[in-house]
């Protein structure tokens, strides 16, 4: 094979949404020169369903040793995943992650690395990639300078998943040499069943503006109305309003989702850099020169003490 090898996050043996796009996004790059490697320990009953996302082969590395992420653990299991399919590239979804073991796999296959890709182009053989910088105030377009396999990672909800109708050969991943010294030795779900802001297709986030944190209530109850997830500015955050994993920017998370509505968010660089992608970007604000309307596709200036309630109320009503 010399086409890409694409690594698939699961949890609980759920595939991302984000590695979907990751497939798909292979899939029209390569056509059917997709592989996929899916690592964890039980989970191979996920791994036929990725040929629908356009994956011709799936390598499964099952092994109880990799019931929890370590960068070590699976940075090998993909490695032997490279061995085997000898791909030209190989891409991960830029999530947490993503970011952590792209780096590590492209320093045990000797290569560098291509991080939170937006675009891609070919040259001849190689990617060209464009990746924002600068906190999303410029652009790079950066290549491999030959050198392969490419380890790309792309960031998450900018390309879009899409069926393919196909179906994949299953290989089991054997002789895996698991030397993991840093072990996971618990995991505990904080997320009470809400919607990740890094998987959300809507996110409502507050920022300072909400005065305190009983107000993310009223946040909370938009984003239920859309059935979509909460996100916040760092100020909301640092001020001890909302947990962190909610905190969208460049300390926080990279969303792109159809809709952003920032409510009492100014639009620090720093927040832009997190949500500039998003589709459409809804700001409501009390201050008409507040920076977040420069990038806003709609600008409600207005108290948003007054302005979410009937919000909530018309959205209740249309989905009624
Ligand atoms: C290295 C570094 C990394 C950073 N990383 C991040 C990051 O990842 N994410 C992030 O968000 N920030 C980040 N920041 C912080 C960033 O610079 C800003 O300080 C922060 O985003 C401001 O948050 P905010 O918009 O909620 O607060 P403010 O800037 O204080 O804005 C509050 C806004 O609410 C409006 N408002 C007030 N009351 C109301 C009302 N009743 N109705 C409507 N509007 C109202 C105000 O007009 C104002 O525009 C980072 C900073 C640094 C230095």
């Amino acid at each position: 094979m010399a086409g890409i090898l694409v690594f698939v996050e699961q949890r609980n043996g759920v595939i991302r949404q984000a590695s979907l796009q990751a497939i798909s996004e292979a899939h029209r790059q390569a056509g059917g020169d997709v592989a996929a490697v899916l690592v964890g320990s039980g989970i191979g009953d996920a791994a036929a369903g990725l040929g629908a996302f356009g994956a011709a082969k799936v390598f499964v590395a099952d092994d109880p040793n990799l019931a929890r992420y370590s960068s070590e653990g699976y940075g090998e299991a993909v490695a032997k995943a490279v061995e085997s399919a000898a791909p030209d590239a190989v891409f991960f979804a830029g999530t947490a992650m993503g970011r952590d073991l792209a780096p590590r796999v492209a320093a045990k296959l000797g290569v560098g690395a291509l991080a939170d890709v937006i675009a891609l182009t070919k040259d001849g053989d190689q990617f060209v990639a464009r990746r924002p910088v600068y906190s999303g105030k410029a652009f790079a377009t950066v290549d491999s300078a030959g050198v392969k396999p490419q380890v790309i990672s792309l960031r998450p909800n900018v390309f879009a998943a899409e069926q393919t109708g196909g179906s994949a050969e299953v290989v089991a991943l054997d002789g895996l040499s698991l030397a993991i010294r840093a072990v996971v030795k618990e995991l505990v779900d904080t997320g009470g069943g809400e919607i990740d802001v890094a998987e959300a297709d809507i996110i409502v986030s507050g920022g300072r503006g909400l005065k305190g944190p009983e107000n993310f209530a009223l946040i909370r109850e938009l984003a239920n109305a859309l059935g979509g997830a909460v996100g916040a500015s760092r100020a909301a955050v640092d001020a001890g309003w909302i947990a962190h994993k909610h905190q969208v920017g460049q300390t926080g998370k990279v969303v792109s989702p159809s809709l952003y509505i920032a409510a009492g968010i100014s639009g620090a660089i720093q927040h832009l850099a997190g949500m500039s992608s998003s589709k459409i970007i809804v700001a409501i604000n009390k201050d008409p020169d507040a920076p977040i309307f420069k990038i806003a596709d709609y600008g409600i200036v207005g108290d948003l003490f007054d302005v979410i309630p009937p919000m909530v109320e018309e959205v209740k009503k249309l989905a009624g």
